[in-house]
């Protein structure tokens, strides 16, 4: 009897790799530096602390179309965005009047719009 254990496919998704445990090294590796590089851009345990507070003190989704409609109607926000699309690194990151609760759909949606050419480009 060896003392081999089975090997199993990498639990990620698509990923073909045969592992003694868990994740290949490939795949570990790649969730290493995805970690990182949200680390990186300034999303860190400060960031978390700035998006908690701020999200206390504006509950609903501040989009321009929901800040066009009364707060009763508004949906709650779950996510906290920059004014300036700098993210917490920018020099407002942390700046109260450079952010905007919104919920995960207004976000993306906004944020698809702030590409250069959108509404985000007036300044
Ligand atoms: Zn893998
Ligand atoms: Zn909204």
């Amino acid at each position: 009897m060896s003392p081999r254990r089975a090997m199993s496919v990498c639990p990620t998704p698509g990923c073909p790799t045969l592992t003694q445990s868990g994740r290949c090294d490939a795949c570990r590796a790649t969730a290493r530096r995805s970690r990182r590089s949200a680390h990186s851009k300034g999303y860190d345990a400060r960031w978390a602390r700035t998006r908690k507070a701020y999200l206390l003190a504006n509950p609903l989704c501040e989009c321009e179309e929901c800040t066009a409609i009364p707060s009763p109607l508004r949906p709650a926000a779950t996510e906290v965005d920059h004014i300036d699309g700098l993210g917490p690194l920018g020099p407002r990151g942390h700046d109260w009047s450079n952010l905007r609760a919104m919920t995960k759909a207004h976000h993306s949606r906004a944020t698809a719009r702030s590409q250069p050419g959108g509404w985000n480009d007036r300044g």
